[in-house]
């Protein structure tokens, strides 16, 4: 069976968590963290990047850090993970779902200004499948708005906007390194923070609300609990794991992008002829190869997909049905305007094999398939 996702693993990992584990420092904030707070920093050029133990506790920090009220709402699309919902929840805030644009996934930024009210405090952009969203549109509705704007740039390390790194554009940018990311460290995240103000605050958040990185930094003699806080520092044997996968980032992604380029290649007539549709990359913008999905004509058609690749020895998965129509996002929140594209495309899409290091045969199995299926 050829698996949807393997971790990556580069053989260097196990040689930094070897010394991680021989310095004796596998809490927090050790030097593997450090340095792989340093290496995004000057790669991205991110003011501040603090790892956490994962991408939804780097959105609950974010969210936290924008300092909701009761009331207060937040902007986002249906068509996205749990965890960008459940933070802004956990953050104090509504949830005001927004429809998708079909041919990228991500939040239609023509329909967020009609969402916005006197309530609204904070828009977040899901740069899904790696691929950013309009962002120019959105930073000018938040600047309009006094709008804070969060990234969930889960999937979309090392993807750009105009030249810039997703993650650093907004106010606050989350990373995931979970396993079926680009870049892993098992369980992990990172917070990028764009301005500087918020930099102490999120210290203080990310160490059970003391002020223990000041101390370290012999900023203050003694360190005690100054504010509300929790508990968002990954191990230091997590960071090994990252650092090497890190060291070899080029590495990852020149794989990754060979294979969706093989795929692409594969697939392009297919769209051509308008049996599928595949994924946009908008003018200026540079993906990630995070993904590589098709959609089909409906959920029959999509069914059907999956059930052939399967029985052929490949798994092709889908993911995320709407949140609005999910128990949670019923209480937790509203849509905004009519769901003319959130539902509807989301039955079709379809996700085919993607991870760093597929054997050659199994791309061709992945290739000849779905092929294969396309013929009869
Ligand atoms: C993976 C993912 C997350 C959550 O990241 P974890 O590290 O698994 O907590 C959040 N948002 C999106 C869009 C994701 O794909």
């Amino acid at each position: 069976m050829v698996p949807f996702n393997k971790a990556p693993f580069t053989g260097d990992e196990f040689e930094y968590i070897r010394q991680a584990i021989s310095a004796n420092k596998i809490s927090g904030d050790g030097r593997f963290t450090k340095l792989c707070n340093k290496m995004m920093e000057d790669r991205f050029g991110a003011q501040k990047v603090m790892l956490t133990t994962s991408g939804t506790s780097a959105l609950d920090m974010a969210a936290v850090l924008c300092g909701f009220k009761p009331g207060d709402e937040v902007i986002l699309p249906s068509y996205t993970f749990s965890s960008t919902a459940t933070a802004m929840v956990l953050g104090g805030a509504k949830l005001v779902f927004v429809d998708v644009r079909p041919d990228t996934m991500n939040i239609d930024e023509k329909k967020i200004e009609r969402a916005v009210t006197d309530k609204t405090k904070a828009i977040v952009c899901v740069h899904y499948a790696g691929v950013a969203c309009e962002m120019d549109t959105i930073l000018d509705i938040a600047k309009r708005h006094g709008l804070k704007v969060i990234e969930d740039a889960a999937q979309a390390v090392m993807s750009t906007y105009k030249g810039r790194a997703l993650g650093t554009i907004g106010d606050f940018g989350c990373f995931s390194f979970h396993e079926t990311k680009n870049y892993s460290m098992g369980e992990g995240g990172a917070i990028l923070i764009n301005d500087p103000e918020y930099n102490e605050r999120a210290e203080i958040l990310r160490e059970k609300g003391t002020n223990r990185s000041k101390f370290f930094r012999g900023q203050v003699d003694k360190y005690t609990w100054v504010d509300f806080g929790d508990s968002y520092l990954p191990s230091d044997i997590n960071a090994a794991y990252l650092y090497a996968q890190l060291m070899h980032a080029d590495e990852i992604f020149n794989d990754r992008m060979t294979l969706y380029n093989d795929y692409l290649k594969a697939f392009k007539p297919l769209a051509d002829e308008g049996r599928i549709e595949l994924q946009h990359i908008p003018e200026g913008c540079t993906h990630n190869a995070h993904m590589f999905y098709i959609k089909l004509k409906d959920l029959d058609d999509r069914t059907k997909f999956i059930e052939y690749m399967r029985d052929s020895g490949v798994m092709a998965v889908f993911h995320y049905v709407p949140l609005h129509s999910a128990p949670a996002g019923q209480k937790f929140g509203r849509f905004d305007g009519e769901d003319e594209y959130t539902t509807s495309e989301s039955e079709r899409l379809v996700r085919l094999p993607m991870y760093y290091n597929m054997d050659k045969k199994d791309k061709e199995l992945v290739i000849d398939c779905a092929l294969r299926y396309f013929s009869v």
